[in-house]
């Protein structure tokens, strides 16, 4: 073999001992070798590396060019699954960050630019980052902690993170700090009769449900069991069972929060009650909620079904199906999902839930859904709530891998018109969308005044979202929607523009919430969120 291109692939620190790995390439061919030139197979290589090291660093340095971004991707990918928890980056540490004045209650499981770890807690669902310090909090106690330290960095971005799968909430960001509230993850049932149940904030949806399952008791949350109870019950929470329960934030009892200052408070309808009207909507700017308690809702058997269908005319299908979930009754809710048409056919996937155990109800409900369109596909089952919940994939200790930044717009839209159908098919045909979707409401959110809780867009018949990837395409055609929507949903819309916020929060509700932000946040430290100013309209 002649001498070939000498990469440095990976070195190993085995207490102060160091093991180096090197792979010589010449043309295709690539050898590794250890330290005494014998040969290693790259899987030999892997598994020495990943059992025999307190900490591994994937370094590549020049000459590189022999190594594309996505092989580099790929090894990071393969020592991932075998010793995740030890793979060093190369990130450096940021300037700025007082890395020796971490507070000591949370010093060990910080994660900063380079430890071991970092990869697994640098993005999120849905967006790539690289933070300078991800703080870890267990307690309340820690993560006053961590505002403390965050106040002392104030001129860092901070975002909060419980299930990491915001699209507004920025859980994660350039060079700042995060608070990742992933270990307060318990499910705790306070009372069997009330069916009170206590969560922390990282727990995920599909954590809660099976945890509910077991005494036949639903909390309903969004379609999806990843997300997380911190981001979406501060912020509302369309889901599965909303048109029968209401939104997430509707069965919450109370909840505990540390303010931006670092004092804990309990907020609920004996104490507080300004603060947990605040909170039930807008609770990202007021504090970070440490726990949450719900009255849970008694359920049993669910139809869930998913469904298929091919229509030649969109603008047609989207008025019938707006019909159909009209007339549908509180126990039925389906959603709507397309992408733009291809080759003059959309495919439309409805999905949706039938709280009913029984099959002939079930087909009874969903029959008028499955005519919008030539039916391509279907599957219903008779079901549990958590089953559908527990359908998300899990994500372990390699954490998330999200890229980029997420591009999404929302609106509440009052009622389904034809204009708005029209309209509608036009936006998918720009192909700035790649993901348009409806989660019906109406029923029993609309039993809770609007006036109750700062989610005050009680009426509206359904949410509509758009996903593109070119933010100005996105904002072009999306816009010339915007006489059809009364608001927005904040937890789907990743425009800054300031009108948003006011989007979002309507007048009353705006400067009810800026009273609070003025009490509670007055230094606006809490900010990653449609954040409400306290400084504006003194
Ligand atoms: C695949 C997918 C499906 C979804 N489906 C639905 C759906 O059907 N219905 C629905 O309503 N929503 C849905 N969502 C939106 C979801 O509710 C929001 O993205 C929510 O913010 C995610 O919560 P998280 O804890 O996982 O996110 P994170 O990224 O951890 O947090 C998002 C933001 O919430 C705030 N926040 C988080 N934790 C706290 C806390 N403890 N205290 C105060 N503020 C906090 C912060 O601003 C944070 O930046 C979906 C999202 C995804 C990715």
């Amino acid at each position: 073999m002649t001498e070939g291109t000498a990469l440095d692939l990976a070195t190993a620190r085995v207490g102060s001992g160091e093991f180096t790995a090197v792979v010589e390439q010449t043309g295709g061919d690539v050898r590794l070798t250890d330290a005494d030139g014998t040969g290693l197979d790259p899987w030999t290589t892997a598994v020495w590396l990943a059992g025999r090291n307190d900490s591994i660093r994937i370094g590549l340095p020049a000459p590189v060019a022999a190594v594309s971004p996505e092989m580099r991707e790929k090894a990071y990918e393969s020592f991932e699954i075998l010793a995740g928890s030890r793979l060093m980056t190369g990130a450096q540490r940021r300037e700025g960050i007082d890395y020796d004045g971490i507070p000591a209650s949370l010093a060990d499981t910080a994660v900063a630019p380079g430890d071991p770890g970092y990869r697994a807690r640098k993005s999120t669902y849905m967006r790539g980052g690289s933070p300078g310090l991800v703080l870890r909090p267990r307690t309340p106690a820690e993560v006053a902690d961590a505002l403390a330290f965050a106040r002392d960095h104030r001129h860092l971005p901070l975002g909060l993170r419980s299930g990491g799968h915001g699209f507004s909430g920025r859980s994660t960001n350039d060079g700042g700090l995060v608070i990742d509230l992933g270990a307060m993850n318990d499910v705790e049932v306070l009372d069997e009769d009330r069916r009170l149940v206590r969560v922390g904030p990282g727990a995920t949806w599909k954590q809660v449900s099976a945890v509910l399952d077991k005494y036949d008791w639903a909390i309903g949350s969004g379609d999806y069991g990843g997300v997380g109870v911190g981001g979406l019950a501060t912020a509302g929470g369309i889901g599965l069972l909303s048109r029968e329960h209401g939104l997430t934030i509707d069965r919450l009892r109370a909840v505990e929060l540390v303010l931006a200052d670092g004092t804990p408070v309990r907020a609920g309808a004996e104490e507080n009650q300004e603060l947990f009207w605040g909170v039930r909507g807008a609770g990202a700017n007021l504090g970070v909620v440490t726990a949450f308690e719900f009255e849970a809702a008694p359920t049993g058997d669910v139809g869930w079904a998913q469904l298929v269908l091919v229509s030649p005319d969109f603008e047609q299908a989207l008025k019938q199906y707006g019909e159909v979930a009209r007339n549908a009754p509180r126990d039925t809710t389906i959603f709507l999902m397309a992408g733009p048409p291809r080759e003059g056919q959309s495919v439309i996937q409805l999905y949706g839930m039938v709280d009913s155990g029984d099959a002939d109800t079930v087909v009874e409900r969903l029959t008028p859904f499955a005519s919008i369109g030539q039916l391509a596909q279907q599957q219903v089952v008779i079901t549990r709530y958590a089953d559908v919940m527990g359908q998300a994939a899990d994500v372990g200790a390699g954490g998330h891998h999200g890229r980029g930044e997420p591009i999404s717009r929302s609106g509440l839209l009052p009622v389904l018109t034809d204009a708005f159908a029209r309209d509608a098919a036009r936006l998918l045909r720009s192909g700035q969308v790649f993901v348009f979707a409806l989660r019906h409401m109406g029923g029993a959110i609309a039993d809770t005044p609007p006036d109750a809780t700062a989610w005050a867009h009680r009426t509206p018949e359904f949410q509509v979202t758009a996903l593109g990837s070119d933010r100005a395409g996105l904002d072009r055609v999306w816009d010339r929607l915007a006489h059809h929507f009364d608001g927005l949903y904040l937890s789907f819309e990743t425009d800054q523009r300031p009108e948003r916020l006011r989007d979002a929060f309507p007048p009353a509700t705006l400067s009810r919430l800026r009273a609070l932000k003025r009490r509670h946040d007055p230094t606006n430290l809490l900010r990653d969120n449609f954040n409400i100013d306290p400084e504006v309209e003194k």
